[in-house]
């Protein structure tokens, strides 16, 4: 899967909607279409980066980023002080279904472990 075919690089450019929760230059953030949580956003570079194992190619400031936004999507979105799981599905046993890196903020109710 390349840049070209990758949905969240197409949500990066603008090219399939997505209900947008931040955006800057490197870094966006847009809620699941199938929310699991009452609040639940996707946290993404908008560099394509297909897993953890490529994370040495996006910019430190980047990877940095993901873990900052997340806390500020979280905060924006009013679980800040009631808590959030920050969750990235990494693999087939884990589920991964999207091959372009992104961070779940899950909150809004309790989240357990699996
Ligand atoms: P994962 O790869 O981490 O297992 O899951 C990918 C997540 O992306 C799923 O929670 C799924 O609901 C979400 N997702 C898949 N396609 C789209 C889409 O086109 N737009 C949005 N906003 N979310 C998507
Ligand atoms: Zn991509």
């Amino acid at each position: 899967m390349d840049e070209r075919d990758c949905i969240f690089c197409k949500i990066a450019r603008g090219e399939l909607d997505a209900e947008v929760v931040h955006d800057e230059d490197e870094v966006l953030a847009f809620k699941d279409i199938n929310g699991r949580a009452p609040v639940h956003v996707l946290v993404i570079p908008r560099q394509h980066v297909a897993s953890l194992e490529e994370v040495t190619s996006l910019p430190e400031r980047v990877a940095r980023r993901l873990f900052e936004v997340s806390s500020e999507v979280a905060a924006k979105l009013g679980v800040g002080e009631s808590g959030y799981a920050v969750r990235i599905n990494n693999g087939p046993d884990a589920g991964q279904e999207i091959f372009h890196l992104h961070l779940h903020v899950l909150g809004g109710e309790s989240i357990g472990m699996p």
